[in-house]
């Protein structure tokens, strides 16, 4: 009989912990995953919670399973896999069956699927889900996209299993089709800014100020009771002081320097360009998880050309609160650059994006966490319209109490050889955002003198063209 009000496909890290989490809020689910030993092995792990688990060995068995109109989520490795199993998916199921797509999609491979199944009867939302293993597990912070009234059918499961924020669930319809893959794309690319922030903070604190591991922990713990309090401050903090158990050394001294990535900072990235809104910090992260890859280059270099000799060092506790303030300005440069980036996507896709709401369901459950998000939350409930979170009252008393900080760090940075490249851009971004009259006027100069391309005039309307060459 079928029994479960909804279904897990795929019991990979996340799946699993999304199915679980779901059969711990009342909810009878049934499960399935390609390689059956590993449904196997769920079902035998799910002690208290297995009478509300059907575990199918088929995919036909688990259809069956659910009672029509039907919840899927799949929850597979994204791109091609997920285009299988909604192949495979498709002939067994009936008319208002609802896909959920809660991968990290690229959003226009969800655009695509929404149009795939456009006239099929059955029902897509693409759902970004943040929050790890554990955020799958106690509740993460969900992003949908899709048709409202598919979100109004799945929003009772989707809000029990999410994280809450001072009893707010952190799960919200955002738009249609691609709009909640999107979004889930900036969170990432804003969580590569954050993190490539906090190395190269951590970085000046090793290379600089000679600090070791477990001194450099401290200091990030007492940011936590500061506005830089969050979940990747605190866990940055947790794994400073971790040991190695074979050596005896902090571990992070031991883990080799190349950071993996997987796509969505690359794609808010590309996204960013193709909109042509400059999000610099992010831009500024993935290049520099890149670099991180080139290990042999990086060592040849450094053979070649050696480190810059240190230059005399401030006191070490004035660097120190200098790196708390700069690290804040730095973050405010990567969240308005993401979210002015969503900003025109929604305007481009014709989403309607709510800003606030996006603040607000990040404030709890996702690896972004922080009492920052609350206060954007705050500033775009204020005022929906801003065309940057920076011009906002309560960021632009953020950006001028944190702006000499950040200037005197990238300084101090760049006159010792520590790369910074995430704060540098931050402080190239609002440098340049900052000054109405900037050095395009050169460019466009150059620009017509060889393409013939036209400029404005500061005393005239319309085009104009130099008398170049006499
Ligand atoms: P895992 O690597 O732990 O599991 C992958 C799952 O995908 C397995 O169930 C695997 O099945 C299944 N799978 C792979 N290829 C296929 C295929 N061709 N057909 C059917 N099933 C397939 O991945 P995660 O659980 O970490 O990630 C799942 C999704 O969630 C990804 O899109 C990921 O980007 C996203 N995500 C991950 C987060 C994380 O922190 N890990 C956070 C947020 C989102 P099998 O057992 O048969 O190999």
């Amino acid at each position: 009989m079928a029994e479960a009000e909804i279904g897990v496909i795929g019991l990979g890290v996340m799946g699993a912990n999304l199915a679980l989490n779901i059969a711990d809020n009342g909810y009878h689910v049934a499960v399935y995953n390609r390689t059956a030993s590993r449904t196997e092995a769920f079902a035998a792990s799910a002690g208290d919670l297995s009478d509300r688990i059907t575990a199918c060995a088929t995919l036909e068995e688990f259809v069956a399973a659910i009672r029509p109109p039907r919840p899927l989520i799949i929850m597979v490795k994204a791109g091609e896999p997920v285009d299988q199993q909604i192949a495979a998916l498709k002939p067994l199921l009936e008319a208002n069956d609802i896909i959920i797509d809660a991968g990290n999609a690229n959003f226009r491979d969800t655009m695509r699927r929404f149009a795939d199944l456009e006239g099929s009867g059955i029902t897509f939302i693409g759902m970004g889900v943040s929050g790890g293993e554990e955020g799958a597990r106690r509740g993460p912070s969900i992003m949908v996209g899709g048709a409202e009234e598919a979100w109004k059918r799945v929003e009772p499961v989707l809000t029990a299993i999410s994280a809450k924020y001072q009893g707010e669930p952190c799960a919200a319809w955002l738009g249609e089709n691609g709009a909640g893959h999107f979004v889930k794309t900036i969170h990432n690319g804003i969580e590569y800014a954050d993190m490539q922030m906090i190395a190269e903070v951590y970085g000046v604190m090793r290379d600089h100020l000679s600090m070791d591991a477990a001194t450099i922990a401290a200091v990030f713990s007492g940011w936590s009771t500061g506005p830089l309090d969050s979940y990747l401050i605190d866990i940055t903090a947790e794994v400073l002081r971790v040991n190695d158990a074979a050596t005896g050394r902090p571990i992070v001294d031991i883990i080799v320097d190349a950071a993996g990535q997987k796509g969505t900072g690359r794609w808010s990235v590309i996204e960013s360009q193709m909109m042509g809104v400059p999000a610099t910090a992010i831009e500024a992260a993935v290049a520099a998880r890149s670099l991180s890859a080139m290990l042999e280059q990086r060592a040849q270099a450094q053979q070649r050309f050696g480190l810059p000799q240190q230059q005399d060092q401030r006191n070490g506790q004035l660097v120190i609160d200098d790196l708390e303030k700069a690290l804040l300005a730095g973050k405010v440069a990567a969240y308005a650059q993401g979210f002015a980036v969503m900003a025109a996507a929604s305007e481009e896709f014709g989403w309607n994006l709510p800003m606030a709401t996006i603040a607000r369901i990040w404030r709890a459950g996702c690896i972004i966490r922080s009492r920052f998000l609350d206060e954007i939350a705050t500033a775009f409930t204020q005022d929906p319209e801003v065309p940057n979170l920076a011009l906002t009252p309560s960021f632009s008393k953020m950006i001028l109490d944190t702006d000499l900080c950040l200037r005197r760090i990238v300084a101090e940075a760049a006159l010792n050889g520590l790369p910074v490249p995430a704060l540098a851009s931050a402080l190239g971004y609002f440098d340049t955002y900052r000054r109405e009259r900037g050095t395009a006027n050169l460019i466009q100069a150059q620009r017509d003198f060889f393409g013939a391309h036209g400029f404005g005039r500061l005393d005239a309307e319309g085009e104009h063209h130099g008398p170049w060459g006499g």
